[in-house]
């Protein structure tokens, strides 16, 4: 009932009215969800359990959005890559953060180490706008590129992945999650179907261009990426990724330049 909800609000309005609503909404949402049996490693609140997500009946899920800070699993994994993995909490960085996310650019610009920059093709909350098929910065200029969710979209993602490696200094890494099949072993693309009911069908969703397999790490390195595959298994124990609802199965890429 509340998944579908949920579907039926992600459908009807666009991102930015919903980032209002869910705003509105999630800390009354909170009081339902007290609890101790989760806890959000992001805003570091303690719950009963996530709130269920997903566009479509395909991505649909329960215990996956939390209820304070609205971070995803995925989310939540990447802040714990950060925060266990990498500098990023300590050291001075330059950063740029592109199609920034709702749950960390004000977390990420509260951080007194880094000289933080948020960029997108259009949204308000960005402080530069462009093509992440043409990034108007020098080559070597940030030590750390984060980019989630974006190269499903791009027309030509060898092209944007090689602006990320572009401006990006020597020794520096880049984030660069994707949605993935991880039962394909290729990449299915096809610029033929481009009406986004048939997009969805075969990519998940309407705007997406493509759908990642398990070669996608070849693709990454072919720009010159050195690149860690991990698994949240390899990095933290079970009974640790139940708690903070890690995604059981989504493969996390450290690409160094
Ligand atoms: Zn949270």
């Amino acid at each position: 009932m509340l998944k579908s909800l949920i579907r039926l609000l992600l459908k009807i309005f666009p991102r930015p009215v919903l980032i209002k609503i869910s705003l509105l909404i999630n800390r009354v949402v909170a009081l339902f969800y007290m609890g101790n049996k989760v806890e959000c490693p992001v805003c570091e609140n303690s719950f009963r359990k996530f709130l269920p997500y997903g566009y479509t009946k395909q991505t649909g899920r329960d215990n996956a959005l939390c209820p304070r800070c609205l971070s995803l699993e995925r989310h939540r994994l990447m802040y714990l890559y950060l925060k266990e993995k990498t500098e990023f909490f300590t050291k001075n960085l330059k950063v740029l953060h592109i199609a920034p996310e709702q749950c960390f650019y004000k977390r990420f610009r509260a951080l007194e180490n880094l000289d933080y920059t948020t960029g997108d093709l259009e949204s308000p909350i960005a402080d530069v706008h462009f093509d992440v098929q043409a990034i108007p910065f020098s080559d070597e200029t940030f030590d750390v590129v984060i980019c989630n969710h974006v190269l499903e979209h791009v027309d030509d993602d060898t092209k944007a992945m090689s602006e990320i490696y572009r401006i990006l200094k020597p020794g520096g890494f880049a984030i660069l999650q994707v949605p993935q099949d991880a039962d394909a072993e290729k990449t299915y693309e096809d610029p033929t179907i481009t009406d986004p009911t048939e997009r969805e069908k075969h990519f998940l969703q309407k705007d997406h261009v493509r759908l990642y397999g398990l070669d996608y790490a070849e693709r990454l390195s072919s720009v010159g990426f050195k690149v860690t595959a991990d698994t949240y298994s390899n990095n933290f124990p079970e009974d640790k990724a139940i708690r903070f609802g890690l995604p059981m199965k989504e493969v996390f890429y450290f690409n160094k330049k």
